[in-house]
């Protein structure tokens, strides 16, 4: 039997160990997987006393994606980018290597589940914390036109534009000055919807072309979805596809074989729902 956990704080809600508890029987893969607390001081400790335990991999949630990265041997391109990891790979030397999987997972939700196109699409990103900057690398590989970053403190958006400029047409914006701009996909990346707010976006930029995605989720359409649908877009979607797909990015790095997801997306639903 193989160990693997989730490491977060706070870390009850989390809906990782169903995820994975479901990819293992799916796959027939011999593992368990807990939800662990890490005091806000602890967690490299915690981190070290789950691999001397035989611990094989570890997903790492907030707010210790970070001192993941900074914790692990070496990382994967992804993580390096994004300067954070939520995916942690014990190997048998006594190793950590780190991965990042929340953009992949975000890219095949959108470009799969969701059936969107983003090459050459123009894209609007709201906010620029860390789940933001872990999913840029993955959006400009799929080539939009460009790429927009809006967030509350602009400074913050136009440095993620400074950090990935080499990777593709990506420019920061004020939200005030997304007036008069339209955009085929918006995904909103801020954390507003967790505490039931709205970024003040103009209603101009959503019309019938446009898709709202938001990385949050929740039992019912997030606020911004909510707007979104008001402002007439042509379809929205919340983030729980996104969450069960780096999931299964996380469980190929571990297990070598990639699970079905829409079944697991479908109970999930069914949980959250309930
Ligand atoms: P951070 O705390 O790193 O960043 C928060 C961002 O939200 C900042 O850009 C912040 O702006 C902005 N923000 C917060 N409150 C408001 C508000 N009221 N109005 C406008 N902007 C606001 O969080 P994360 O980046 O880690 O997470 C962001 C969201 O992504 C969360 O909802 C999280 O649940 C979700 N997420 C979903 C995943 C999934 O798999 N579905 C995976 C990872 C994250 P400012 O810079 O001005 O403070």
């Amino acid at each position: 039997m193989d160990y693997y956990a989730v490491v977060g704080n706070p870390i009850a809600h989390s809906k990782s160990p169903t995820i994975h508890r479901l990819f293992a029987e799916q796959t027939g893969q011999a593992l368990t997987y807990e939800a662990l607390l890490a005091p806000l001081d602890g967690f490299e400790d915690m981190v070290r006393q789950f691999q001397a335990r035989g611990g094989r991999g570890m997903n790492v949630t907030l707010p210790f994606k970070e001192q993941a990265w900074e914790l692990a041997d070496s990382c994967g391109p992804l993580a390096d980018r994004a300067r954070a990891v939520n995916t942690l790979i014990f190997t048998d030397d006594g190793r950590i290597r780190g991965a990042n999987t929340d953009g992949l997972g975000l890219v095949q939700d959108l470009c799969v589940n969701c059936d969107l196109t983003l090459r050459a699409r123009r894209l609007l990103i709201v906010g620029a914390g860390g789940a933001v900057r872990g999913v840029l690398a993955p959006l400009l590989e799929q080539h939009p036109a460009k790429l927009v970053i809006a967030n509350r403190t602009p400074a913050r958006a136009e440095q993620l534009a400074e950090d990935f400029a080499d990777t593709g047409p990506i420019q920061a914006c004020s939200f005030e000055a997304l007036d008069g701009q339209r955009f085929d996909l918006i995904i909103n990346g801020t954390a507003a919807s967790l505490s039931g707010e709205l970024p003040p976006l103009p209603a101009g930029i959503v019309g019938t072309e446009t898709y709202c995605y938001d990385m949050a989720y929740g039992s019912e359409p997030t606020v911004f979805q909510r707007w979104a649908h008001t402002a007439g877009a042509a379809g929205t979607w919340d983030g729980l596809g996104m969450l069960v797909e780096q999931a299964a990015e996380s469980f190929l790095l571990w297990r070598g074989v990639r699970p079905a997801t829409a079944p697991v997306i479908r109970h999930l639903r069914g949980e959250v729902a309930a």
